[in-house]
């Protein structure tokens, strides 16, 4: 059989082996519940109180600020409506974002604006950055919370978040940051970059699917979308998922300590990848050429589908993305590569390879050639290749 080479880390990893480990007594052996007194509880208990002080440690947060939910898209959820809830009836019916974030925002939002909630889009530049002074001008006396990513899915923009932070802070605006691509793969410091309310999903740096946290800055106080037991200090209900906290809170700690070296392995992958597929004619990458995640590399390619790529690369044994994986079932372009103003038309033809720590040169070097050939072949039977190719 072929092997497979996995380059779209950013839609999920796998879960290590460490962290698998880690987990599995607690699906057999301490399987009490979190809440109860007996001792076999308490042992569940305390396997919740390290992991929530491994998440703190992580962000720089204090462990009574973590609280677990089941994943990146109900963070961003509760962040948003939470705040809209608490803050909407005190007359503040304002929300800033950007026209990048993650479908967990601007679908929220979406909802919210049916229900009277007013919200501003910022755009963004050529390489994907909000202006910070951009998010300063479009603050108004009645704006209940800014949301702005850390880094983005797509394209691998980070954001000026400090910058951003600053802003808030002095305005006396909550911020909050989807930060599911940044954690675990950059650094993150919640008191340093003045964060409120911060989202985290496990699963994109090797901790099981539907395991996320929400960061909640002690003082700050949305509104629970999750409503019975008073598990995470009454504010998120519902039984622990206590292998996925273990895993999630194992996850991050590796993550953490051994960030430096894994970034410098992916940036040296990213690298080997741009440097080689840039040569075909009528490409581009997106995004910002440095302020990018390490492992992050997107494209587009004139006179082509992305879907016929991705498809043709998958045949060659390697899982890549066009748009982002959320998009990948409907045929839109993907509306970050909008934003930063690529055409509808070369919008379609986008790739996402997003490497992770498994991957070695000779992946990158084989998904290079691999793009090559198959970009060439795409063009070579396209007949819209024959009309643009010498403009
Ligand atoms: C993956 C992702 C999410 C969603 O996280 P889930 O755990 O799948 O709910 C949210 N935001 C960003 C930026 C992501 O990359």
């Amino acid at each position: 059989m072929q092997k497979t080479i996995y380059v779209d880390n950013a839609a999920t990893t796998p879960v290590s082996k460490e962290v698998l480990n880690e987990m599995l007594p607690y699906f057999t052996e301490y399987y009490g519940n979190a809440s109860t007194l007996y001792s076999l509880g308490r042992q569940t208990k305390l396997a919740v109180d390290r992991a929530r002080e491994q998440v703190a440690k992580a962000i720089n947060a204090e462990p009574s600020e973590i609280y677990f939910t089941a994943g990146g898209t109900e963070s961003d959820n509760w962040a948003i409506r939470g705040m809209a809830m608490r803050l909407g009836p005190k007359g503040k019916k304002h929300i800033i974002t950007s026209k990048i974030e993650h479908k967990g925002i601007l679908r929220s939002l979406k909802v919210l604006e049916k229900e009277g909630f007013e919200v501003t889009y910022l755009d963004v530049d050529e390489y994907g950055f909000v202006n910070p002074s951009d998010v300063e001008k479009a603050i108004r006396p009645d704006t209940a919370l800014v949301s702005i990513m850390f880094a983005n899915s797509e394209i691998g923009t980070i954001e000026p978040i400090s910058e951003i932070g600053q802003i808030c802070k002095k305005h006396g605006v909550v911020f909050h940051t989807d930060a599911v691509q940044a954690v675990g793969t950059i650094p993150v410091d919640v008191k340093k970059d003045n964060i409120d309310l911060l989202s985290i999903s496990g699963q994109k740096f090797h901790a099981p699917k539907g395991i996320g946290v929400l960061y909640i800055k002690k003082g700050v106080n949305p509104v629970s979308l999750i409503n019975g037991g008073s598990q995470e200090n009454g504010k998120r209900a519902g039984t622990e998922n206590v292998p996925g906290i273990v895993g999630i809170g194992k996850a991050i700690e590796i993550a953490v300590s051994t960030m430096d070296e894994r970034s410098k392995h992916l940036s040296e992958l990213r690298k080997i990848l741009i440097d080689k597929v840039l040569i075909l004619p009528k490409s581009r990458l997106n995004g910002d050429p440095e302020k990018r995640l390490p492992g992050n590399a997107s494209f587009c390619f004139e006179g082509i589908e992305g879907e016929g790529l991705v498809m043709r690369l998958d045949a060659n044994g390697i899982c890549a993305a066009t748009g982002s994986a959320c998009s990948s079932d409907s045929l839109e372009p993907s509306h970050v590569l909008l934003a930063i103003g690529v055409p509808v038309e070369i919008a379609h033809g986008s790739l996402r390879v997003s490497f992770g720590d498994d991957n070695t040169k000779e992946d990158a070097e084989y998904v290079g050639d691999v793009i090559i050939k198959t970009v060439n072949t795409l063009r070579a039977m396209s007949p819209v290749w024959d009309k643009i190719k010498d403009n």
